[in-house]
C-alpha cells in the first residue's frame, strides 16, 4: 500500500468507509456496485472485510478514526451480528475517537426492530434511510423494495430503539413525479423532524432499465424540476434545516461529519469491494469483482488496488476547489496559500473574477463560495476550476 507511518508524525484524523455490496433486488435507476446476494456470500463478504481491516490497521498507527461509515448496498441487510464484528474489529486495531461518528445506511423493511435495538449497543449513532419519496407508486416506479408506509414504520423503530440522529434520503426528478407529489414528500418528512435530509435530483446513468426505458416514462418537465429545486431550499430553510452543501440539509450540529471529509479532502480509507480511498494525497481502489476482491485480501494485499494514483498537485488544487466549493461555507483562501505555496488569485485568478462579475462566486473574508444562482449553474464553475 502507498501508505507508511512517518516518525514524527502527528495523530491525524481518518474517516473509514465500509462498502456493504448487497442489495435485496436493484433499483431501476441504480448503478451502484451492488447485487442481491447469493447463498453464503454475505458471510463469506464479511470474514474477508474483517481481515482486510486488520490487515491494513499498520498503515494508520497515526490516525485517529473520527467516522466511520457502512454504505452500500444495503448494509442494513447484513445480519446484526455481523454490522457487530466489522466494528469491533475497527475498536481492536484503530484508535477510535471517543465522539466518533458511526453512519449506517438502511433501507427500510430490512432495518426493523431487533436490528435497530443492536445497532444502538454496538455505539452506531447516526442512520441514514433511503426513502426517495412517499408517493408508492413513483416507488414503485423506480424499483424501490419498500412503501412510504415500511419508512415510517422503520422511522418510528429507530426512534424508538434510540437513534437522535437520523437522516432521510429524498429524491426530485421521478418518473410520473409532479410538483405537487414532491411537496407533499418534503412536508410529510419534515413533519416527523429528522436531523438531516439530503434531497438530490434523478440522474439518469447509462446502462440502468430506467436510462434505457427512459421513453416509457414521463419525467417532469425542466420548469417542475426547477419548481421543486427552488421549493426545496425555501421550505427546508423555513423548516430549520441550514443547507451546508448542495444537496444537503441538516438541523444545526447535525452535518454528516463523515461527507464532510469528502469535501475537504480529509483522509479516508474505503474498505471492502470497489472501495475508494485517498490518504495523503494518494488516491486508490480496491478491485470491483467478489473474485478479485477476494484475491486482493487472501494474498494479503500484495496484488495491489486497482488502480493507485498520486495526486499531482494540479489535480490536488483542482480537488480544493471543485469539492471546497459544494459546501455552503466554500474554500478557505488562506488554507489554499498554506497547503500549496501559492495564492488563489495567481491560480485562478481570472477563472474567480469572471464568476464574481456574473454574480455566481463570492467572497466573505478568506472565503469564497457559490452563490445562490452560482448554485444553478455549479456543474458549469466546478469545469471551470480544472486544469
Ligand atoms: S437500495 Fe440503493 S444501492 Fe441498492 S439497488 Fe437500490 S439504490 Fe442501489
Amino acid at each position: 500500500m502507498p501508505v507508511g507511518r512517518r516518525k514524527g508524525d502527528k495523530m491525524k484524523e481518518l474517516s473509514i468507509y465500509i462498502h456493504i455490496p448487497f442489495c435485496v433486488r436493484k433499483c431501476l435507476y441504480c448503478d451502484f456496485l451492488s447485487a442481491p446476494a447469493e447463498s453464503g456470500e454475505m458471510e463469506n463478504y464479511v470474514n474477508l472485510l474483517l481481515r482486510e481491516i486488520k490487515t491494513q490497521s499498520i498503515f494508520y498507527g497515526d490516525h485517529r478514526v473520527i467516522s466511520i461509515f457502512l454504505g452500500g448496498g444495503t448494509p442494513s441487510l447484513l445480519p446484526a451480528a455481523d454490522v457487530g464484528r466489522i466494528l469491533e474489529q475497527i475498536g481492536n486495531n484503530y484508535s477510535v475517537a471517543a465522539d466518533v461518528e458511526i453512519t449506517v445506511e438502511c433501507n427500510p423493511k430490512t432495518a426493523m426492530g431487533e436490528k435497530l435495538k443492536h445497532y444502538i449497543t454496538y455505539g452506531i449513532n447516526r442512520l441514514s434511510i433511503g426513502l426517495q419519496s412517499t408517493d408508492d407508486e413513483e416507488l414503485a416506479r423506480i424499483g424501490r423494495i419498500h412503501s412510504y408506509r415500511d419508512f415510517l414504520e422503520t422511522y418510528s423503530l429507530a426512534r424508538e430503539a434510540g437513534f437522535c440522529n437520523i437522516n432521510v434520503d429524498l429524491m426530485a426528478g421521478l418518473p410520473g413525479q409532479g410538483v405537487d407529489s414532491y411537496r407533499r414528500t418534503l412536508e410529510r418528512v419534515v413533519a416527523l423532524s429528522p436531523e438531516h435530509i439530503s434531497a438530490y435530483s434523478l440522474i439518469l446513468e447509462e446502462g440502468t432499465p430506467l436510462y434505457v426505458n427512459q421513453s416509457a416514462y414521463s419525467f417532469p418537465t425542466e420548469d417542475e424540476d426547477r419548481e421543486m429545486y427552488a421549493f426545496t431550499g425555501r421550505y427546508l430553510a423555513e423548516a430549520g434545516y441550514g443547507r451546508y452543501e448542495i444537496s444537503n440539509y441538516a438541523r444545526e450540529g447535525f452535518a454528516c461529519r463523515h461527507n464532510q471529509v469528502y469535501w475537504r479532502r480529509g483522509d479516508y480509507v474505503g474498505f471492502g469491494l470497489g472501495a475508494s480511498s485517498m490518504v495523503r494525497n494518494v488516491r486508490w481502489k480496491n478491485p470491483q469483482t467478489h473474485a478479485d476482491y477476494a484475491a486482493y485480501v487472501t494474498r494479503m494485499m500484495q496484488t495491489g488496488a486497482d488502480e493507485v494514483q498520486q495526486l499531482s498537485q494540479e489535480e490536488q488544487m483542482e480537488e480544493f476547489m471543485f469539492l471546497g466549493l459544494r459546501l455552503m461555507e466554500g474554500v478557505d483562501m488562506e488554507a489554499f496559500h498554506r497547503m500549496f505555496g501559492k495564492s488563489m488569485e495567481e491560480v485562478y485568478g481570472e477563472t474567480i473574477a469572471a464568476f464574481e462579475a456574473q454574480g455566481l462566486l463570492e467572497r466573505k473574508g478568506c472565503r469564497l463560495s457559490l452563490t445562490l444562482r452560482g448554485i444553478d449553474v455549479s456543474n458549469m464553475i466546478f469545469a471551470a476550476f480544472l486544469f
